[in-house]
């Protein structure tokens, strides 16, 4: 399907996307030191907005340094955003939500969802780790999961969000591996799924072959695997 919105994986968790009109949104920026992130992508000057899955410093990234070089807004659950406000954040740049909750912006809008995870930032506490789903004006449904296992919330979402696109994390040891990601994406219905959170460091050892192998086995979703750096929509 042709979509107004172009999205870009940036490796590990990072995406960059642009909404119909233009808008540049940057989901969990960690760039800089990112093993996987191409050099000419790791330091982008246009960014609109920065949001945020929760506080582990391989989702945040480079978030204050982006918000101080551009005047991004930037879009976490409460507690996240107080601690990035200690470190400068500005009010007029903070938009705190929580779980439940849609934020409205240009030509889009986010809701915080649920992720089954942990969440701190600087060794605090930052409030529940979420997921993240964009919905863009006369477009697509975005619908990226952040760091989590599989829970059962997910067919909810499917019928409430219908997300087109969903990003799921597959690399197992601190997410779930490409068995239970793949079930994920059954449960949530999506037309195409993108593996994220694997490769960047050993430890993740899930691989994108084994996600799309086992999401074949359970349902018709296509799988996209970009390579890091690469726009897969639009
Ligand atoms: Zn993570």
């Amino acid at each position: 399907m042709d979509t107004k919105i172009k999205a870009w994986w940036l490796g590990h968790s990072a995406f960059r996307i642009e909404s119909p009109s233009g808008k540049v949104i940057y989901i969990d920026p960690f760039l800089s030191q990112n093993p996987m992130t191409p050099d000419d992508q790791k330091n982008p000057d246009d960014v609109d907005y920065i949001l945020l899955t929760h506080g582990h410093e391989d989702h945040v990234g480079d978030t204050s340094d982006l918000a101080k070089k551009t005047g991004c807004k930037v879009v976490a659950q409460v507690e996240l955003s107080h601690l990035l406000k200690k470190e400068g954040l500005r009010d007029d740049q903070r938009i705190e939500f929580n779980k439940g909750g849609t934020v409205h912006f240009d030509d889009f809008s986010v809701t915080l969802v649920n992720a089954n995870h942990s969440s701190s930032y600087g060794g605090q506490y930052a409030g529940e780790a979420g997921g993240l789903i964009l919905s863009f004006e006369d477009d697509i449904c975005f619908y990226h999961m952040g760091d989590t296992n599989i829970f059962s919330d997910l067919e909810i979402y499917g019928e409430i969000y219908d997300p087109h696109v969903v990003a799921v994390p597959i690399g197992d040891h601190y997410t779930m591996g490409p068995q239970e990601a793949a079930i994920c994406v059954d449960m949530i219905g999506t037309k195409i799924a993108v593996p994220m959170h694997y490769g960047t460091f050993p430890v993740l050892t899930g691989e994108p072959k084994e996600f799309k192998s086992f999401v074949n086995d359970y349902c018709d979703t296509e799988v996209v695997i970009p390579k890091p750096g690469e726009k897969f929509l639009g």
